[in-house]
């Protein structure tokens, strides 16, 4: 896999690395701050909520929802020439949060908002998994 990849790839930085170490092993982790309780998406070093700078880290459900969408039909990179097209999508996972991610293993027409989906890991190199999203069966 890894020579070949040709689209941007995320930088893990010193604060963000315990996010891809999970993916790698297709856990989607999240911070959440031991000072009140509230899940942190994307990592950073104090918490949105109440400033604290107690942000542990915690393995998510992978479960959420479909926040919002669109379908890529113009590629923005020369390295997602062949994909087109694809859904880009915010998903609001079940402890809170949104990310920004693809849906796959789905018709982008058949992308609804609302629907529900869970986490699939999708490698892109040794160091860098990426976190995608595909529908689940509402249980
Ligand atoms: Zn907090």
């Amino acid at each position: 896999m890894a020579q070949e990849y040709r689209k941007p790839l995320p930088q893990p930085t010193e604060t963000s690395r315990p996010f891809w170490e999970g993916a790698r092993r297709g856990e989607l982790r999240l911070q959440r701050c031991r000072s009140c309780g509230e899940y942190v998406f994307y990592p950073r070093s104090l918490c949105p909520h109440c400033l604290s700078p107690e942000l542990g880290w915690t393995t998510a459900s992978g479960r959420g929802h479909v926040y919002t969408y669109t379908v890529v039909r113009r590629p923005a990179h020369p390295g997602f020439r062949d994909e087109v097209p694809y859904v880009l999508a915010i998903v609001e996972l079940e402890e809170g949060p949104r990310l920004t991610t693809n849906i796959v293993g789905v018709a982008p027409e058949e992308v609804r908002i609302g629907m529900p989906v869970e986490a699939v890991f999708e490698p892109a190199t040794e160091e860098i998994t990426l976190v995608k999203f595909r529908p689940r069966k509402e249980t």
